[in-house]
């Protein structure tokens, strides 16, 4: 730079009357959004009770209806906003039955699989629009045999069984909620031989236990006919078009081939009640379980059987391509428009939705209205801030994974971080997972915000606790719509929310009234959320040098090498140039290296750099075999390479979808 010391100057001077007369700093606006004359927890419990009026499923009319109100309070508040719809492949219950038949009982008994009204229930006349309660992608089928308890499915649980000598082979498998995965719950039932599971919501972990505080409506637990729902998916994405946007009239795999994948279960499978699992349990012979296999100690003392009870699970769904719709609004960067941070959450629910995750709607709706706000008193960000509204994240990420593979290169160029709230809030108690280079901002954002259940000290001290540093949980495996951003693209994510899991998650009672009543009786747990939310999108939009603290990334990086000697150093495996590495990062503790290679060389000629490596290969390939096979396989690259060339050109165009 070459600049005369009169032009210096001028310009310090010139910018110290713009400070003094008309654009305050960032600082000024960053403190006022967290200022009580710009929070709102009365239009955050309004945006709430619009977004759970009835249960919004991914594809079905009622969430295009929440989406069209996502968009228009967007627009509402002048945000650049649209919706990109993607044709995806879900899957809903057609027909379910369950019948037990016990040996000394004439009738069997056929569970009516129904989670009941409550007295007073405003939702009762919309409770018929609940889907009937089933696993999405299980495998449809009718399946007949005596039940084994498998306490929480888990693997350890089935080597339990094997040293108790119970075979789970050729049974119907029953299992509890709560340590693992649903889909993992069917997957290692299915390992183990059984040809069916039953996964039941057990009183001891949703329902209260012991005490005699009831339930819902009376209290924050799961009442004896409630339902845990969810998807048993293994994957990210819709499964027929694993890797690229499911937009229309798209490449698709068969739904034979997405089984053969392994991502969905190969034996049906149903979630039943609290209550149903008491009568399957009670129809259960054979040994006695161990003490932290048994339930609540009023109920039916838990054994492994198998049998005699026999259980008929018949289970009958639908895979459709239906339509979903993500709601994307823009608030374009004044001096780097061309860099993006990203909020998102998701809006589709299994039923109502209160807590997950349209308490992170109304959220966002709140972050979208403050920026409005700060907006109007000439607030501009340096970066540009793009606001998601996810569908199907229900089903496995569906709507967050396709946007991200539509835009992938742009994505891949120009995303900062991403900052994932599903849940908002479902109890007390900070929580935050990251990548390790947000951890210092998370920390910071939650100094600036008052705890909303204890005035006397800010988020942070109350998150801390009795230690000295918050714990800051690491993002793992498929959780939530960070996914996509963390492992497809590598970008800086985030994830908060107040509370952890709660007792009616996926069940019908997942309502505006159990919010109200024990979820966040004030409304002032979502504004904190949205108050911290706001916050960091703030600072990665707004601060100069991006507050990024890779010195942190490397300590956990060298945190986990450690871990990793102290498991392999016996086996020979020399480490050294992992702790080489870390040390370089540690020094460098700088940006990331965002170039991609293009153009990477043929198999078949290691000198020439072709455009289309892959097809070319693919060609030679199918040249010398000659099978149908071989040549579908060109085919495919010919899609992949015209996929990639799209996205190339939407850099150039610099539109989002
Ligand atoms: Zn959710």
């Amino acid at each position: 730079m070459f600049r005369t010391a009169t032009a210096t100057f001028l310009a310090v001077s010139t910018s110290f009357y713009f400070l003094l007369f008309t654009s305050p700093p960032k600082s000024y606006y960053h403190s006022l959004y967290i200022s009580d004359s710009l929070s709102d927890n009365a239009s955050i419990s309004h945006h709430l009770y619009i977004l759970t009026r009835r249960p919004h499923v991914a594809g079905t009319e009622a969430n295009a209806e929440a989406a069209a109100y996502v968009l228009s309070t967007l627009t509402s508040y002048n945000f650049e906003s649209h919706i990109v719809s993607y044709d995806v492949s879900l899957t809903y219950p057609v027909s379910r039955s369950l019948t037990l038949t016990q040996p000394h009982q004439d009738q069997p008994i056929t569970f009516n699989l129904q989670q009941e009204i409550y007295d007073g229930d405003p939702y009762a006349d919309v409770s018929s629009e609940v889907l009937p309660t089933f696993h999405a992608y299980a495998k449809s089928g009718t399946v007949t045999s005596t039940v084994a308890y498998a306490n929480y499915g888990r693997v350890e649980d089935y080597e339990t069984l094997k040293e108790m000598g119970v075979n789970a082979s050729g049974t119907i498998v029953l299992a509890r909620y709560g340590k693992i995965y649903r889909g993992d719950i069917v997957q290692n039932a299915f390992e183990a031989g059984a040809i069916g599971a039953v996964i039941f919501t057990d009183r001891k972990d949703y329902g209260g236990g012991d005490s005699s505080e009831g339930w819902f409506p009376d209290s924050k637990w799961m009442p004896p006919s409630g339902v845990q729902v969810g998807s048993v998916y293994d994957g990210v994405g819709d499964p027929t078009t694993p890797g690229w946007a499911s937009t229309e009239g798209c490449e698709r795999v068969s739904e034979e081939e997405v089984e053969k994948e392994g991502y969905v279960p190969l034996i049906p499978s149903l979630p039943v009640s609290a209550a149903d699992g008491d009568t399957i349990m009670r129809s259960i012979g054979g040994p006695l379980a161990n003490e932290d296999w048994q339930g609540c100690k009023d109920g039916p003392s838990y054994r492994v059987g198998p049998g005699p009870g026999i259980l008929n699970l018949s289970y009958t769904g639908k895979h459709s391509i239906s339509t979903i719709q993500n709601v994307i609004g823009v608030i374009k960067g004044a001096e780097e428009p061309d860099r993006f941070i990203l909020l998102g959450n998701h809006r589709d629910a299994w039923t109502f939705g209160a807590a997950d995750p349209n308490s992170g709607t109304a959220a966002l709706l709140e972050v979208a209205q403050r920026l409005a706000k700060l907006q109007k008193r000439g607030w501009k960000p340096r970066r540009t801030i793009i606001l998601c509204n996810w569908d199907a994240e229900e089903y496995g990420l569906i709507g967050s994974t396709e946007w991200v593979e539509d835009n992938r290169e742009m994505l891949s160029l120009r995303a900062v971080a991403y900052l994932n709230v599903d849940i908002a809030v479902a109890g007390a108690g900070f929580e935050a997972s990251a990548t390790p280079q947000l951890d210092e901002l998370l920390k910071k954002a939650s100094q600036q915000v008052q705890d909303p259940d204890n005035s006397s000290q800010t988020i942070y001290e109350s998150w801390i606790g009795s230690g000295n540093s918050p714990v800051i949980e690491r993002l793992g495996g498929g959780g939530s719509d960070y996914a996509a951003f963390v492992q497809h693209l590598g970008v800086a994510s985030a994830d908060i929310s107040y509370g952890g899991g709660y007792p009616v998650y996926h069940s019908m009672y997942d309502d505006f009234i159990w919010m109200q009543k024990f979820g966040d009786p004030m409304f002032r747990r979502h504004t904190a959320v949205a108050s911290i939310w706001g916050l960091m999108a703030l600072a990665l939009a707004d601060e100069e040098f991006l507050p990024f603290n890779y010195l942190s990334y490397a300590l956990e990086l060298q945190k986990s090498s450690k871990e990793l000697e102290d498991a392999v150093s016996y086996k020979g495996v020399k480490l050294s140039p992992l702790f080489k590495s870390i040390e370089e990062l540690t020094k460098a503790a700088t940006g990331i290296n965002n170039e991609r290679k293009i153009y990477a060389p043929s198999k078949h000629n290691d000198y020439g750099s072709k455009s289309f490596p892959g097809i070319d290969d693919a060609i030679e390939k199918a040249k010398t075999l000659n099978t149908v096979e071989s040549w579908n396989i060109v085919q495919h690259e010919v899609w992949r390479v015209s996929r990639a060339i799209k996205h190339v050109s939407q850099v150039l165009r610099g539109k989002l979808t």
